[in-house]
C-alpha cells in the first residue's frame, strides 16, 4: 500500500471531527507525529515541486514545519518558519496578522528579513489548509519580501472551506495530499482521485 492511501486511511479511520468544521488529526499530524509518513509526504511534496525552481521552503509554527522539514530534505532545501511571535532576538521583521478559525482570534505573525529575501522563491507548505488565512499571510509576507511564491502544498485540505479555491483562483500552484470534501453529521468523506 503507498504512503499516501495510508495517509488517507489514517484520516479516516483515526481523525475525529470537532465542532465547527475542525479535523482532528493529533494521533499522526497535529500532537504525536508519524516520522514515517512525514518523511513520505516531504518526498510526494518534493516530486510535484520539482520543476518550481524554489530555493527554500517556506511554512508556519508549529504543526506546518514537520512536512515542510521533510519537504525541504527530500528538496535539498533550507526550511523558514513563520513565527507566531516576534522574539526580542529577532531583527527587522515582515509582520502581518493572520485569523485563526481553529483559536478564533487575530494573531501577529513574523519573519526575520534576513531569510526572506527578493532573492527567494518559495514552496509553502503547511499541515491544514481550510479558509486560506495562513496561507494568505504567507503571502502577504512574501510579497513584502519582494519574493515569489514558487507553489503551495497542504496535507490535507479542506475543501468545502474554499481556501483552495481562493489560492488557485489567484493563479497559484496548489496541492494537497488528501481532500476533504465534508464534516457534515462529522462524517470524514474524501475527494475520489486516482
Ligand atoms: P486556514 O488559515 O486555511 O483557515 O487554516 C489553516 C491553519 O489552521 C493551519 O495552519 C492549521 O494549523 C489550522 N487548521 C485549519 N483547519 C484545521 C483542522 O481542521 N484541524 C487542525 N488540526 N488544524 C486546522
Amino acid at each position: 500500500m503507498s504512503e499516501l492511501t495510508l495517509l488517507k486511511d489514517r484520516v479516516l479511520n483515526e481523525g475525529k471531527c470537532l465542532p465547527g468544521g475542525i479535523l482532528k488529526v493529533d494521533g499522526f499530524i497535529n500532537h504525536q507525529m508519524d516520522p514515517k509518513l512525514m518523511m513520505a509526504i516531504g518526498q510526494h511534496f518534493a516530486q510535484l515541486f520539482k520543476d518550481s525552481g524554489a530555493n527554500k521552503i517556506l511554512t508556519i509554527e508549529a504543526s506546518g514545519i514537520a512536512p515542510a522539514i521533510t519537504t525541504g530534505l527530500a528538496m535539498n532545501l533550507p526550511v523558514v518558519y513563520v513565527k507566531k511571535k516576534k522574539p526580542s532576538t529577532m531583527g527587522s521583521a515582515f509582520v502581518t496578522t493572520v485569523h485563526s478559525f481553529t483559536k478564533d482570534r487575530d494573531y501577529t505573525v513574523s519573519v526575520s528579513r534576513e531569510f526572506l529575501t527578493d532573492s527567494d522563491r518559495v514552496v509553502i507548505i503547511d499541515d491544514f489548509l481550510a479558509y486560506g488565512n495562513a496561507a494568505q499571510g504567507m503571502i502577504d509576507l512574501v510579497q513584502q519580501a519582494g519574493a515569489q511564491v514558487a507553489g503551495m502544498g497542504f496535507v490535507i485540505e479542506k475543501t468545502f472551506q474554499n481556501g483552495g479555491n481562493q489560492l488557485r483562483e489567484q493563479g497559484y500552484h496548489v496541492e494537497s495530499l488528501v481532500q476533504v470534501t465534508s464534516l457534515d453529521d462529522c462524517k470524514i468523506t474524501l475527494a475520489q482521485t486516482p
